[in-house]
């Protein structure tokens, strides 16, 4: 099969690989129909995760045809639509069953080294890294899915992919994010970073009952499409005081709820002895990006509550946990339950509540990843979100995909 594969920094390639096979039981082979591209593959791309290995096979957010299942899976079928999850659950272990999936104690193989890092090993991911367990990623022709009768979702087949696909990450993301914030009727919701999960996020505390939503970023078509789809007021971090205008929108009390969608680098370094290394050489990255959750801290009303969907690694440093304490701030954080939370987005998308595809601003081949990686990461043409599609073909080129917008 085709695949998009890992070979060092800014270096991915479409190789052809052996086609996945069912390894156990609860395995299943899903043919991919579409596959998105996430703002935290760019991470990888950037040479930033440790453990990462040549020929790794990117890809966390796909969707797809059942087209092989182990003896153990009793709840999907060949021919079955289904959208899989970016982390790997159980399903039976002590965190799955108290809902809590992306800290599943059975899916990471390599949990021990997880566990130097973060003191404990949370679940699998799919494509991202031996870290997480050095399963293959999705963005290819198939994949193989473990215990894949616990995280893939059903779809009905009159929605189209593009309603769907984002169910794999980014949409449950967002709504776990706005959902963590502890939303009350009438609050005013800060999020900082409007890529997919920010807008998600803001799209989820409206649902939830947010009455002003404040976008921050300072790419201007982020911020565009966070006040065209969530009504949100915005603030580009490039020309004002994000601090002193949230005082001043809010009469000198500040947001009540707090979302931190951007996160931190991820880290450099080989393996786990080597993160505190790489934080200590990337200093000047780490602390900028630290910035927003400290940000978060100063700015949130006293009482209120932050939200972290953002990714972060390693350690950050001085975090005002005076301010954190003192003004009786809850932080709230987490990689997403997903399972949790997809039926319940799948419910708002058939419901007419939402449809994710306002997010898409690229279509196009697989073959055509390599390109879109570069598009993507240096925010070209207006990008925000990359759909891959195996069966589009391509006339080699890299630009006869549809740029949507
Ligand atoms: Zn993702
Ligand atoms: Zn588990």
């Amino acid at each position: 099969m085709k695949a998009l594969c890992w070979y060092g920094v800014n270096d991915v390639r479409i190789e052809h690989v052996p086609d996945p096979q069912i390894l156990n039981d609860r395995d299943a082979i899903i043919k991919i129909t579409s596959t998105a591209i996430c703002g935290s593959d760019l991470h990888l791309l950037d040479g930033y995760m440790p453990t990462m290995e040549k020929g790794d096979i990117l890809g966390h957010e796909p969707m797809g045809e059942v087209v092989e299942v182990g003896r153990g899976v009793s709840n999907l079928k060949v021919g079955d639509r289904v959208v899989v999850p970016f982390t790997i659950c159980c399903g039976e272990c002590f965190f799955c069953k108290k809902g809590l999936f992306s800290c599943c104690d059975n899916s990471n193989p390599n949990a021990e080294v997880a566990r130097k890092v973060m003191g404990h090993a949370t679940a699998g991911l799919f494509g991202y890294s031996h870290l997480t367990g050095g399963f293959a990623g999705g963005q290819a022709e198939y994949l193989r899915v473990p215990f894949a009768d616990v995280g893939p979702i059903k779809v009905p087949d009159e929605l189209p992919d593009e309603k769907v696909l984002f169910l794999s990450d980014v949409y449950p993301t967002g709504y776990m994010a706005a959902e963590n914030a502890e939303i009350e009727n009438g609050d005013t919701v800060a999020v900082w970073g409007c890529g997919p999960v920010g807008q998600f996020a803001m799209k989820s505390a409206r649902l939830l009952g947010a009455e002003r939503i404040i976008a921050i970023d300072d790419v201007p078509e982020r911020l565009e499409m966070a006040q065209r789809e969530s009504g949100a007021e915005t603030i580009n971090f490039d020309d004002e005081n994000v601090y002193e205008t949230l005082q001043a929108m809010t009469h000198g009390r500040g947001p009540d709820r707090c979302i931190d969608a951007v996160g931190c680098e991820a880290l450099s370094g080989g393996m786990p002895d080597g993160i505190i290394d790489a934080i200590k050489t990337a200093t000047f990255m780490a602390t900028d990006r630290a910035h927003v959750l400290r940000q978060a801290i100063w700015s949130c009303r006293k009482g209120g509550t932050i939200s972290v969907p953002g990714v972060y690694v390693g350690a950050g440093d001085k975090l005002p946990i005076g301010s954190l304490m003192n003004k009786g701030l809850t932080l709230r954080t987490g990689q997403t339950h997903m399972p949790k939370y997809m039926p319940k987005c799948l419910e708002l998308i058939q419901n007419g509540d939402i449809d994710p595809s306002f997010i898409i601003t690229h279509e196009v081949p697989l073959d055509d990843a390599p390109q879109m990686y570069s598009t993507f990461k240096n925010k070209e043409d207006g990008c925000i979100k990359v759909v891959l599609k195996p069966g589009m073909s391509s006339n080699g080129n890299g630009h006869n995909g549809m740029t949507v917008h």
